[in-house]
């Protein structure tokens, strides 16, 4: 399948209490590129440790990991050093990720000199454009991260992502933490420097509604699996899984008159004791006895559309 960019079957453990809960479990999935792929699910359901896997920040334990076709563990010196810059990770809170004694010049010149990756006396030209790129400007060089806005804030932990050309952004609720009104600004800009650069995006978010405007697919994570993945039209359009159809719930809509919240019953449960069968049996409405014994492969159930439930096999 040439036309995956990147491929991956992550298999993350964390250790809690001397076990391995695996927070991301046996999940394949192929990143396109120039793809946005959509990851939602509650929090807690191992979407950031997918990401950070994706973002090579944390080995997966079993499995693989292809960036490019080529094996993202096995990559040695400048070929890791591709792969590292190559994918960027974007976080929720910019403010923890920004160190906050540096100047926004310091902190988006400092991959480049780390890594030896431009002449120095280029850095300041390229932090300008970095800055223009995400709609700041050069004013903000020499501020420090507590002088910037949370919004602001956000554009310059992108355009330190910006700084060392990457291809791919990992963003993990990248907008979670901002003000509606600035959430979309945000969004947008995502989109803007997609059509400009091309990049191929795993955009990570709680939030369907986050996800509905950006992504090409959409893929449902539950309890560290994949439980639904389609087109975001077709998520939209055709939710197949309960677990999906809860979520959509959950987003606004403004055709209805006021809002319809249905929330999911129940807790999400813990990893550590993760229920039988489907593991969204305790919560969904539509359970039969058949869910508490099997856990439901993932099928194709249309066209590039794959939904992990019972009800498709009845
Ligand atoms: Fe609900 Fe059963 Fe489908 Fe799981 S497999 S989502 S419990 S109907
Ligand atoms: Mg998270």
């Amino acid at each position: 399948r040439p036309d995956l960019a990147q491929r991956i079957l992550a298999l993350a453990g964390r250790p809690i209490d001397r076990r391995t809960v695996h927070a991301v479990n046996g999940v394949d999935l192929a990143i396109r590129r120039g793809e946005v792929l959509g990851l939602v699910g509650e929090s807690g359901c191992g979407k950031s440790t997918l990401g950070r896997v994706v973002a090579g920040l944390h080995p997966p334990t079993e499995g693989e990991l292809l960036f490019k076709g080529q094996h993202a563990d096995k990559l040695r010196g400048a070929e890791r050093l591709a792969y590292i810059l190559g994918v960027q990770m974007i976080f929720q809170d910019p403010q923890a990720s920004l160190n906050p004694r540096q100047r926004v010049r310091q902190i988006l010149g400092e991959a480049l000199k780390v890594h030896g990756l431009s002449p120095r006396a280029e850095i300041p030209a390229r932090v300008d454009r970095a800055l223009s790129e995400v709609g700041l400007d050069a004013d903000y060089r020499e501020r420090f991260p507590h002088q910037i806005s949370g919004g602001q804030r956000q554009r310059i932990g992108i355009a330190r992502a910006l700084m060392v050309s990457p291809s791919f952004m990992v963003c993990d609720e990248p907008v979670a933490a901002l003000d509606v009104s600035i959430q979309a600004q945000i969004i947008n800009l995502f989109m803007d420097l997609r059509e400009q650069h091309g990049f191929t995006y795993l955009f990570i978010s709680h939030d369907l509604g986050v996800v509905r405007h950006i992504s090409d697919r959409v893929a449902i994570m539950y309890l560290g699996k994949i439980v639904e993945i389609s087109q975001a039209s077709e998520i939209f359009a055709r939710a197949n899984h309960p677990y999906t159809q809860a979520l959509l719930a959950e987003v606004p809509d403004v055709s209805r008159r006021g809002r319809t919240f249905i929330p999911i019953k129940g807790e999400i449960p813990s990893p550590l004791a993760p229920p039988s069968g489907c593991t969204f049996h305790p919560r969904c409405p539509h359970a039969m006895p058949v869910c508490k014994e099997q856990a439901p492969p993932l099928d194709l159930i249309a066209p590039g559309h794959w939904s992990a439930c019972h009800l498709n096999r009845v």
